[in-house]
């Protein structure tokens, strides 16, 4: 997930000032023992402000740090993070530490990608192997019961702190959370878009978490199984899709790993969709690239046109990551992915495009070969060609 770029302004509570304390000592710090100082002041206050719902107070602090201190920035993010998606109970006498992850997802389709409530059998397939692949020996897993997209993950820390509280409690007597998919925000169809599966892992405290813990286990080993046998029982939930997994890890991590996986993917999903859709050969492509600002640069578009025509057909969004900017390398990224993709014919527009989106359907604009921001369309349907039959 996006570290969010914060701007707001304000003064700051008491609490707020005192994670910035902490987090600023937390960030200069020279030894373990003196982070396990820090470490205990920002835990209670982090873990305390969570659960009182002081979603302000936290991204108060995070603004404020962000402005002038890199390091204590992101010992608070860290921490803020990690109490939110983890905790330690215990129930019954048992002691367990629970991590909320996500397995995601990245689809393409000219139809439209499933989101919503995913089957009993489908996730009782889903579950096994969790286990087998993910979850070490003895863990035990809760699952949410929904495919959940990009916009209907939790809206914040609390929100996802209380999602995490719901898996916790289930994940420790082997339960999964309903959730109604009517109580989600609808999810915008796009051609290429994330999915997640969200759930909550519970051990014994101490022991080891995932798979690769494990003295047999590794991660490209849980990796190549979690890419072939995770792969088909996702598979089932996809029909008409093309379907890349993720491997799941704890609930930030693995959301920030989609976002970084999913920009070269919807480029290449974009490619093979207009060879499919309009029969245009990657070479056949004029791609143009451009940097669109508001006050800042805020993301790179890029605009496909067909062979001599100067129409965008189609446009895909790359936004920008952590800490890139207008000095990062981003364009030559994605002119390395179109290249192995195919394209040959790549502009970079270099000028400054405004952030705009289409007045009547909110659709963002895509730098045209002219150098101007132009509405994506794709062509009319023509009357199908009579394919030629052995
Ligand atoms: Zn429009």
């Amino acid at each position: 997930m996006k570290r969010t770029r914060f701007s707001r302004r304000g003064g700051l509570t008491r609490d707020a000032e005192q994670l910035i304390v902490a987090a600023r000592g937390l960030g200069n710090s020279g030894s373990r023992l003196e982070d396990r100082y820090w470490e205990t002041q920002l835990f209670e206050p982090v873990s305390h402000m969570l659960g009182a719902g002081n979603e302000d107070g936290l991204n108060a602090a995070l603004d404020a740090l962000y402005r002038d201190d890199g390091r204590g920035y992101e010992a608070l993010a860290d921490m803020v993070e990690a109490c939110t998606e983890s905790a330690q109970v215990d129930d019954e006498g048992k002691q367990w530490d629970v991590l909320m992850f996500a397995a995601p997802a990245l689809a393409w389709s000219r139809f439209s990608i499933p989101s919503g409530t995913i089957s009993g059998a489908a996730l009782a397939a889903l579950r096994v192997h969790l286990g087998a692949h993910v979850v070490a020996a003895g863990g035990r897993v809760a699952l949410t019961n929904v495919l959940w997209s990009p916009d209907q993950l939790p809206n914040g820390f609390v929100e996802t702190h209380e999602l995490a509280q719901r898996l916790t409690a289930a994940a420790i007597t082997e339960r999964d959370v309903v959730v109604n998919p009517r109580d989600l925000p609808e999810t915008n169809p796009f051609l290429s878009d994330m999915r997640y599966i969200i759930g909550a892992a519970a051990v014994p405290r101490g022991a080891a978490l995932f798979r690769w813990q494990e003295a047999d286990g590794s991660r490209e080993a849980a990796g190549t199984a979690w890419t072939t046998q995770g792969h088909a029982a996702m598979q089932a939930l996809f029909a008409g899709c093309a379907l890349e997994v993720l491997l799941p890890d704890a609930f930030h991590a693995a959301c920030r790993q989609a976002d970084r996986r999913a920009r070269p993917y919807s480029l290449a999903a974009s490619v093979a969709f207009l060879e499919s859709a309009l029969d245009a050969k990657p070479a056949s492509l004029h791609v143009t690239i451009g940097g669109f600002w508001d006050k800042r640069l805020e993301e790179f578009r890029v605009g496909f046109a067909l062979h001599g025509q100067t129409e965008v057909v189609h446009g895909v969004v790359w936004p920008l990551l952590d800490a890139e900017d207008e000095n990062s390398d981003v364009t030559q990224q994605i002119e390395a992915v179109l290249r192995e993709c195919g394209v040959t014919d790549i502009v970079v527009h270099e000028q400054r495009f405004p952030l705009e989106y289409c007045d009547d359907c909110g659709a963002p604009l895509y730098p045209d070969s002219d150098g101007m921001p132009a509405h994506a369309e794709m062509p009319e349907p023509e009357q199908p060609q009579p394919r030629h039959l052995h």
